[in-house]
């Protein structure tokens, strides 16, 4: 097969650099990993995620191919146990996380000066038409319900605000997580551990989430 041409998108050649020390340095040395993992993936937990650029799981938990199954998103967040028409990403993703991987372990993790909560505060793109905000402005109403609550106490603008906003936000998410039938029961059970976490960009320190007291402390 002949090679594509080198490419004239500055953008793509940063990212091909990146890929041929991949291919040098990543993919060569582990070659035995990669030959084991096109058999399958067996990963133990799945990580949701902000799709912000500075907060990658397999970066934050130092994992290998294989290790985890990340559904990235903006702001982190899972919707609710919804059969109404549309496609549901996250809720495939979960499905097959859940029922067909069998993952023993949910992380979600938000994280510090998150745009998309931001947002879910400011509602700045409330009332914007599809392609113009108005997808953005939908899925971050799913923290409409918690966003009232805040913007009585901390007002819609400022740290405290957004603060207190991203540990709603992935309270909302572990909350709806709970209303997948198989998520629930497989808690129940006990063959599965939901947790929230937080991680806080500007000094790269992970918080957890204590449910029963609803309070985050970093993790050791
Ligand atoms: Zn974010």
């Amino acid at each position: 097969m002949a090679p594509i041409p080198v490419s004239d998108s500055p953008d793509l050649e940063y990212l091909l650099d990146g890929y041929r020390r991949f291919r040098d340095n990543g993919w060569k040395p582990e070659r035995e990993r990669w030959e084991a993992l096109k058999e399958g993936q067996q990963p133990r937990v799945m990580v949701i995620a902000c799709s912000d650029s500075r907060v990658d799981p397999s970066q934050i938990f130092d994992v290998n191919p294989g290790e985890i199954f990340v559904v990235r998103n903006v702001a982190a967040l899972v919707p609710p146990f919804e059969t109404t028409p549309g496609h549901h990403g996250v809720s495939a993703a979960l499905e097959f996380a859940v029922q067909f991987l069998h993952v023993s372990q949910i992380v979600v993790m938000g994280h510090g000066m998150c745009g998309g909560v931001q947002a879910a505060l400011t509602q700045s793109m409330l009332g914007c038409e599809p392609g113009k905000g108005g997808f953005v402005a939908d899925w971050i109403s799913l923290l409409d319900d918690a966003r009232a609550e805040i913007a009585a106490e901390y007002g819609t603008t400022g740290r405290d605000a957004e603060r207190a906003m991203e540990q709603a936000g992935v309270k909302v998410s572990l909350a709806n997580l709970r209303t997948f039938p198989c998520v629930r029961s497989k808690e129940e059970r006990g063959t599965l551990k939901l947790t929230g976490a937080l991680f806080a960009i500007s000094d790269g320190v992970l918080y957890l989430l204590d449910e029963t007291t609803g309070t985050y402390h970093p993790a050791t």
